[in-house]
């Protein structure tokens, strides 16, 4: 049998040439990820119309996911060899721009790409630098210089992030250059755009408008928020309403909170996502250690299946496959550690039923319906007809134990099918009238699946055919049977 759950790979240099991105489809990569925090828009465009020409050429289709960068917070320029910040020792620290601060760094004052420094944090903030590996704690601000003690020192670098947990900048976090990738993501028809730093439902909303505004013909693009802010989870269920889907973006989370947090913000993420009928990525550092080494740790392959349990929809790959030696190595073992943790779903899955709640919506209804009908007819396949993709979507958050075709006729539609949760998109002519419908789902089993005279299929699809409906008919289909 396939795999179920999705892998989303980060593009960048050692997997950006044809021969690679093929090996990587091959490996089982779903979803090529373009990180917007890196490169050039022509080096993206390079890069998605390899994919996009590959994947045709396997006939295997792949989704694109633009993630734009946000307000990414870094430190000013340090002397080439970095500096070294001793435990205990003062640091002032500067915006850049203000009192004319362009100045390189030292161990006493550093300047921070930071707006708004001064009157975003107050004494007794943390403020974290390179990915939380070293600490400062602010002692007093005095006009625009914020005094610090550094509490966790090391060697620091020019150029490194900053994180400032729970300090307001009153920043936007969808900036100009956000804007400007925005558009050119739609205007290169990107099936996911991911957006940084989601505080609240309002960021997810400001996006969604900017869509309009930029392209409305691509205004629908999904758009996963991701989780990396302490208020982010405050606000759960708001940004679960507004987004599309989520990323446990973990690089970010453990930083802003802290990593023993990760595994329970999580689980919450996971199971959110699931109730309300979204798509989830969980990502960073699942197999961090292969981004050197052709084998991963053997916590990291634990963390992967775990995902897996805790019922994520796609595992995502960032360094390891953007910078690392063994990008293809990566996604074969990622591929092996899922298919092996779905053959123990049974035992070890803790994904719920649909909630009382959420069965009250027609559509669920239906798709919970199909997966019981699938079950109980000890079926092979649920075939889906879908235009937008949400139907597959919800077919696919039923969590059936059989996996679904996904029929569309939208080639637009077809790539960005490859994000969910045990769906195999598949292009199909449109189709007029029910019977129509059927004869295609035949001809596909048929022809790609074997399927024999006899055996059945559950299909769903919204009815009357055409007519851009969420699921709201199911049918157990005999193959060779008319309608
Ligand atoms: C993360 O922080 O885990 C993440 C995915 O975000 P970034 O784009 O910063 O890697």
């Amino acid at each position: 049998m396939g795999r179920f759950a999705k892998i989303v790979c980060t593009l960048g240099p050692s997997s950006s040439d044809r021969a690679t991105i093929i090996k990587l489809i091959e490996a089982g990569m779903d979803v090529a990820r373009l990180n917007f925090s890196h490169g050039t828009h022509e080096t993206h465009l390079t890069t998605l119309n390899l994919v996009r020409e590959c994947s045709k050429e396997l006939g295997k289709p792949v989704a694109i996911l633009q993630d734009l960068q946000g307000p990414k917070l870094r430190v000013g320029i340090l002397p080439p060899d970095g500096i070294i910040l001793r435990d205990g020792s003062q640091l002032n620290l500067f915006t850049i721009g203000t009192q004319s601060v362009d100045f390189e760094g030292d161990e006493k004052s550093l300047p921070l790409d930071v707006p708004n420094l001064s009157r975003g944090v107050k004494a007794g903030n943390r403020i974290l630098l390179d990915d939380g590996k070293l600490e400062l704690l602010v002692t007093s601000v005095v006009g625009e210089v914020v005094k610090t003690r550094v509490v966790q020192g090391g060697l620091l670098k020019s150029h490194k992030g900053v994180n400032l947990p729970g300090a307001d900048l009153g920043i936007p976090r969808f900036t100009e250059k956000d804007r400007q990738d925005l558009e050119f993501g739609l205007a290169n028809c990107v099936d996911f755009v991911a957006i940084s730093f989601v505080e609240s439902e309002l960021d997810v909303l400001l996006v969604r408008e900017t869509m309009k505004a930029l392209n409305p013909s691509r205004a629908n693009t999904p758009i996963i928020a991701k989780l990396e802010r302490p208020e982010a989870v405050k606000n759960l269920h708001a940004i679960m309403h507004a987004a599309d889907g989520v990323m446990v973006a973990r690089g970010d989370l453990g930083v802003e909170t802290s990593p023993a947090q990760v595994p329970i913000v999580q689980k919450e993420i996971i199971q959110s996502a699931n109730r309300h009928a979204k798509v989830v990525i969980t990502a960073t550092q699942m197999l961090e250690s292969m981004i050197n080494n052709p084998r991963p740790t053997r916590a990291e392959a634990s963390d992967v299946a775990n995902a897996i349990f805790d019922g994520t929809d796609a595992v995502m790959l960032s360094g390891e496959t953007a910078s690392g030696e063994f990008p293809v190595e990566s996604v074969k073992m990622m591929d092996s550690i899922i298919r092996e943790a779905e053959k123990h779903m049974a035992e070890w899955s803790h994904v719920e039923e649909f909630p009382k709640e959420a069965l009250k919506d027609d559509a669920l209804v239906i798709s919970n319906a199909a997966k019981t009908l699938a079950h109980d007819r000890n079926v092979s396949n649920i075939a889906v007809f879908t235009q937008s993709g949400k139907t597959a979507l919800l077919m696919s958050k039923a969590r059936p134990r059989v996996p679904i075709i996904a029929f569309t006729p939208e080639p637009r539609t077809l790539s960005l099918l490859s994000m969910y949760w045990g769906v195999t998109p598949a292009l199909v002519q449109f189709s007029n009238s029910l019977e129509e419908m059927v004869q295609s789902v035949d001809r596909h089993f048929k022809e790609r699946k074997h399927l024999k005279v006899g055996e059945q299929v559950v299909l769903i699809s919204g009815f009357p055919v055409g007519a851009m409906r969420l699921p709201n008919l199911a049918l157990l289909h005999t193959i060779g049977k008319e309608v």
